[in-house]
């Protein structure tokens, strides 16, 4: 536990920490509240938003509470027991209040058709909203939210990364964090609000929670690196929801790039992937059995995790390299921040890289990526037959996704899991407040956002970003209700209307 400080740095009312969608609303409406709020953001300002900003920037909008209610249920299955049925009452209803709220500050809500598990209790409810008309992602709802930060006064702080909350008998009082390279202590009179994201980019901490996924990667921000989940522990919060992320996807991770890189499969036909003893495992393509359904897989009747046998290998040949470029990037982190890596068309440049490697026949590309020849031999002839039969009886591709690999020569391409985002942290509650391990309040501390979401199981797309809303909304006006621990403390923020 770190020692409260006889002298503090800085002082304000809230302190925030991490700017992405969650601490960008607890942010607004805290200072709308009248609180003096100071935001802390770990990235460079180059690379703010976090994976709010990368994101498909699309929100699930329940347009009835109750139905919002029943498809929580529904999805939570198994899991359903350990949320309490007001925090879920909370969550849909403040979801449904998310569309006028985000109207107020200036966003053009257009329905998206997606709803993800048709057959389940309230999917009658399900409506996703992109901002405009146009495509999804693209920011388009990051730079409305942006913009309402940027016209309030609140005091954003780059670079500094938060890494310790000070708690002074049972209140959370401050947070130490690192700015030049110096560790320095912030005041907050009236809490702390938790809203750095989850632990996609922490392999240690994926590998310890998230079972038969030992090497996931982020296809978003690489500064999630769980630091909230450690700095609530150290004090004593209760963690949930740990177990459950959004993936995994089948994507390509080159050494040089932080994150993941989406595949662009269908162009070509004679393709397939196989586990490290050569056999398929999977319908390869899109939608495919790996990816749809954020990583939940339907298997006997009943959800389960979708876990994959790595290391993986996309085999290929002449023909489908010749077909189009194999990796691609959408609204990954990587592209928004402008360093999308150009794949060459024929695939040539990534065969130079050694990305991609090449052999003459499939025996010798087996030996190549260290699988045995026989199996992978086997493996590609009964592939080969199931396409000129136009029947795929192993795993149901359809015949015009088929095509024999006969032309040589022969390519492997080593994929990866990775992961949308994380779901777990420390538990909270309805009024956003993190929850302790003995079930009460931990006081003055507050959470939203990604960092403990309240999805333990199946998720509706949409679902992180409006939970963001909603969650983040609640921790800023609980967290400016808070008295404040000195007495002549508030210069406060002028509200501004939105
Ligand atoms: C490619 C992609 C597409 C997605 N599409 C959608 C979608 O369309 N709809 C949807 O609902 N969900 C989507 N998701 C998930 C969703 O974007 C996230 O779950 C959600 O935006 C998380 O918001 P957040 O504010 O909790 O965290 P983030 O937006 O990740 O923000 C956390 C911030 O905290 C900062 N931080 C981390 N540690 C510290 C620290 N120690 N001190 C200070 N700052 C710190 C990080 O740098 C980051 O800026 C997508 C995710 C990805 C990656």
């Amino acid at each position: 536990m770190i020692d409260v400080p006889t002298t503090w740095d800085e002082e304000t009312d809230i302190v925030v920490i991490g700017y992405g969608f969650a601490g960008a609303t607890a942010a607004i409406t805290a200072c709308d509240a009248g609180a003096k709020v100071v935001l802390l953001e770990k990235a460079p300002e180059a690379h703010k938003g976090g994976n709010s900003r990368v994101s498909a920037n699309i929100v699930f909008w329940p347009a009835d509470v109750a139905q919002g209610v029943a498809y929580f249920r529904a999805l939570a299955g198994p899991y359903l027991d350990n949320i309490a049925d007001d925090m879920i009452a909370v969550w849909a209803t403040e979801m449904h209040a998310n569309k006028a709220w985000l109207e107020g500050l200036g966003m053009t809500p257009v329905e998206m058709p997606y709803v993800e598990f048709p057959q389940a209790d309230g999917a009658a409810c399900v409506r996703v909203l992109k901002n405009g008309d146009g495509p999804i992602g693209g920011e388009r709802l990051w730079r409305v939210i942006e913009a309402a930060v940027a016209c309030r006064p609140i005091a954003i702080s780059y670079q500094t990364p938060a890494f310790a909350l000070v708690k002074d008998g049972g209140d959370v009082v401050g947070v130490i964090a690192e700015r030049d390279g110096k560790s320095i202590s912030i005041r907050a009179r009236r809490a702390v609000i938790l809203t750095c994201g989850g632990f996609e980019a922490n392999p240690t901490m994926l590998r310890t929670f998230v079972d038969g996924l030992p090497n996931l990667y982020p296809v978003g921000t690489p500064y999630n690196t769980g630091d909230g989940i450690r700095m609530a522990s150290e004090i004593g919060a209760e963690l949930w929801h740990m177990h459950n992320v959004s993936g995994p996807i089948l994507a390509f991770k080159a050494p040089e790039i932080p994150v993941a890189q989406w595949l662009n499969l269908p162009h070509g036909r004679s393709y397939l992937f196989v586990a490290a003893d050569g056999t398929r495992f999977t319908m390869e393509g899109e939608p495919c059995s790996v990816g749809d359904f954020h990583g939940k897989v339907e298997r006997h009747g009943v959800w389960q995790q979708q876990t994959l046998p790595t290391p993986i290998h996309m085999i290929f040949d002449e023909a489908y390299r010749l077909s189009g470029h194999i990796g691609k990037a959408t609204t990954d982190w990587d592209v928004v921040h402008g360093n999308h890596y150009d794949w060459s068309d024929d695939n040539l440049r990534e065969i130079d890289k050694g990305w991609i490697k090449k052999a003459d026949t499939v025996v010798e590309l087996a030996r190549l990526i260290g699988i045995s020849p026989e199996a992978l031999e086997h493996t590609v002839s009964r592939f080969n037959g199931a396409a000129g039969q136009g029947t795929d009886h192993d795993w149901g591709r359809t015949a015009d996704s088929l095509a024999a690999l006969v032309s040589p020569p022969f390519y492997a391409l080593e994929l990866t899991p990775a992961l949308v985002n994380t779901q777990g942290g420390p538990r909270r509650d309805k009024e956003a407040r993190v929850i302790g391990s003995d079930g009460a309040p931990i006081r003055r501390l507050y959470s939203a956002g990604e960092l403990g979401s309240i999805y333990p199981f199946l998720y509706q797309g949409g679902g992180n970003i409006g939970e963001c809303f909603a969650f983040g909304r609640i921790a800023g006006i609980n967290a400016s209700k808070e008295v404040s621990i000195t007495p002549a403390a508030t210069e406060g923020c002028m509200a501004v209307p939105a």
